[in-house]
């Protein structure tokens, strides 16, 4: 019985890895659904599978458009930093220029959703960690996924992007030994924010991932660290999540998960 019970659950599994959807609220809201589908975020590979070297262009910017309007990533030989935002596909490369990645470039990971605001509040003067606990004091549960838009001014904010890799790759923790940091002052712009609950663990980021770009479309990056301004606080709650997984090339055969 244990073993038929074992059977059927690991079915079940394969069904649901590639696509892990949330059960409805078991009384939804409906005016909340009349507007809109279901907030979802969509994904493209796994963090695990970029930790270990992956970082091949398997997804075209083109199609990632349809996916969404604002997110992250990374490019082919993790080549700098992706900020999604406004349907603009920001390029910060590790020289300090940022570009708009054309629709036939490929991307080894990426993390986006169509962002609406649900949840919004004020704030100034907040270093990264103050910033995430007053997030979480705003959010209902930290189970679930939130896709985060920080707007405003930045007293201190540190970016990094790491310069383009060729196969071999190396794994990611190799990779960002060769980061290129870039402490801003006094900047305006925006943070394109996820945060991910525990149970994403290797699937995606645990906890928040901040990348960056600026008012006037000449800075972004990796966020390492920052101190805000008055900034405005907008959070969306995403209830579903779909992860895209290549079906050919080195995600096949790489040792996933990893563990630690
Ligand atoms: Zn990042």
């Amino acid at each position: 019985m244990r073993t038929q019970w074992s059977r059927l659950l690991r079915v079940c599994c394969l069904f649901l890895i590639p696509s892990l959807v949330f059960p409805a609220q078991a009384e939804p809201d409906s005016s909340k659904l009349d507007r809109r589908a279901t907030p979802a975020v969509f994904q493209i590979s796994t963090l695990d599978a970029l930790s270990l070297g992956l970082y091949q262009g398997v997804y075209a910017i083109a199609a990632l458009k349809q996916q969404g309007d604002f997110g992250l990533g990374t490019f082919e030989g993790i080549d700098g930093e992706m900020t999604i935002l406004n349907g603009h596909f920001y390029h910060f490369r590790s020289d300090g220029v940022v570009t708009e990645e054309a629709d036939s470039s490929r991307v080894p990971f990426a993390v986006i959703t169509t962002f609406r605001s649900e949840i919004r509040f004020w704030t100034d003067g907040v270093s990264m960690d103050q910033l995430g606990q007053q997030i979480d004091q705003h959010i209902p549960s930290t189970n679930l996924f939130y896709a985060i838009r920080i707007r405003g001014k930045f007293l201190e904010l540190t970016t990094r992007a790491i310069p383009k890799l060729f196969p071999p790759y190396p794994p990611l923790s190799e990779a960002i030994e060769q980061q290129v940091k870039f402490p801003f002052q006094n900047i305006e712009g925006t943070l394109v924010a996820f945060r991910g609950p525990a149970w994403v663990k290797g699937i995606n980021q645990v906890g928040y991932h901040y990348h960056f770009i600026s008012d006037d479309e000449t800075a972004g990056g990796h966020a390492l660290s920052f101190t805000t301004g008055p900034v405005i606080v907008e959070i969306e709650q995403l209830q579903q999540n779909s992860i895209w997984v290549p079906d050919k090339g080195p995600f096949l055969t790489a040792p996933l998960p990893v563990t630690q």
